[in-house]
């Protein structure tokens, strides 16, 4: 059976990295089914990263999740307090 009304009722995850004791995170990547997050946070953990999913909540236009402001504003609604600083993926990856 089709979905009619997709934008509302589909549930969307964002996944992030998020480092508590440095207080800094990024967004890894948005617009995903709670199935694509959650193997993608496997993925990334396995890799030995802080990786977290966020519920959206809507759809997010930006097509490029690094430099999307709503998922800036769904970790904000989500994360308490929010981290400080925004770093690039790369610089997880020691
Ligand atoms: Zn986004």
């Amino acid at each position: 059976m089709r979905q009619t009304n997709e934008n509302t009722s589909v549930k969307l995850k964002l996944v992030m990295l998020f480092d508590w004791r440095k207080q800094i995170y990024c967004i890894c990547s948005h617009n995903l089914t709670p199935e694509d997050a959650s193997q993608q946070v496997t993925e990334l953990r396995r890799d030995g990263l802080p990786a977290f999913t966020v519920d959206q909540r809507s759809r997010h236009l930006h097509d490029d999740a690094e430099e999307c402001a709503a998922c800036r504003a769904d970790v904000q609604q989500c994360v308490n307090p929010t981290p400080a600083l925004e770093r690039r993926k790369l610089e997880f990856r020691r």
